[in-house]
């Protein structure tokens, strides 16, 4: 069993190999239902393929091409389910990673207590008091600071014991038998007459023990955040910043699989329409290389479809 102070001091020894020029951060996983000795550790990076093409200092549309620590730990847990896990984060996290992990299902965050100290920290600070503590404590984490010089643990919030976060756009999870492309195209066709017009993700993943899956998200509020109280919904769909507490559904479909320790399986990853860029970001930084997207000409913003162009002439990700 590795304890938190153990996954931290690895974030720690890690975060000096991290590639960025002044935020060096690092990021574990621990604490996995079933598999009590997994951990992984991940610094923020540019994907490599990314790095080779671009450099480090273009955008992709409006997005940098960085991976966040947590955000790449999470995509690298295997067939090992995040819901319910640990991560142990060298700096305080940001609103997006903040959704990633409350979408993953973790139950425990960990800060480490120097990083509330970095100037890199105190001029956003305001970020991690109004949006990442916000969306941690609706999702029902709990969040301390670790002091690994002297082993303390302060408690920063504890959900309460019994509580159950809002969920109302859960992710469609049905079991599938056959895995072929006219399969994949009919559940497609089900989905578009079902959902609309509006914006969805579905995929083909299976289980450890090989059962498949086709998964459908929809963009929504975070989890914890609902969108059938009036009031609240107006209030979420406004940006804070350059954040929202809106997923949009490739996050969404990339987290839960983390949840659930699934496996995509090759190929079947389908839009409704262009992701945005920081969504195609994140699919590179996955591994994901092919998608299929619904309309081509429609994408959120004009970001979406210019991100799109750079990585198909790049040959990153290729889009059917
Ligand atoms: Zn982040």
């Amino acid at each position: 069993m590795i304890t938190p102070f153990e996954a931290m001091q690895a974030a720690l020894e890690l975060a000096p190999t991290s590639p960025h020029p002044t935020n060096k951060i690092a990021a574990s996983v621990f604490d996995i239902k079933n598999t009590p000795d997994f951990l992984v550790t991940r610094t923020n990076h540019w994907p490599q393929i990314i790095k080779d093409h671009f450099g480090m200092e273009t955008k992709i549309g409006n997005s940098s091409g960085t991976i966040h620590a947590e955000t790449a730990c999470l995509t690298a847990l295997g067939f090992n389910a995040a819901e319910g896990a640990s991560i142990c984060i060298t700096d305080p996290f940001c609103p997006n990673c903040a959704k990633n992990i409350a979408e993953a299902g973790i139950k425990n965050i960990y800060i480490d207590e120097a990083g509330f100290e970095k100037d890199f920290f105190k001029r956003r600070s305001g970020h991690f008091d109004v949006m990442s503590m916000q969306v941690a404590a609706r999702a029902g984490i709990n969040v301390y600071a670790l002091n690994n010089a002297t082993q303390q643990q302060r408690v920063i919030y504890e959900a309460p014991k019994d509580y159950i976060p809002e969920n109302d756009s859960p992710i469609e999870v049905i079991k599938i038998n056959a895995l072929s492309e006219p399969d994949f195209l009919t559940h497609i066709q089900n989905a578009e007459e079902k959902h609309k017009r509006r914006k969805f993700t579905l995929s083909f993943v299976k289980d450890s023990n090989g059962d498949a899956y086709c998964l459908i998200a929809r963009a929504h509020a975070v989890i914890g955040y609902s969108l059938q109280k009036p009031d609240e919904a107006l209030e979420l769909m406004r940006p804070i910043g350059k954040y929202s507490f809106i997923q949009e559904p490739v996050n969404r479909m990339i987290m839960f699989i983390a949840r659930k320790g699934y496996h995509l399986i090759d190929d079947y990853f389908y839009c409704s329409q262009v992701p945005t860029s920081r969504e195609q970001v994140n699919l590179v930084g996955a591994g994901i290389w092919r998608i299929s997207v619904g309309d081509y000409q429609k994408s959120r913003d004009s970001y979406g479809i210019k991100a799109m162009e750079v990585l198909k002439v790049a040959k990153i990700i290729d889009y059917s």
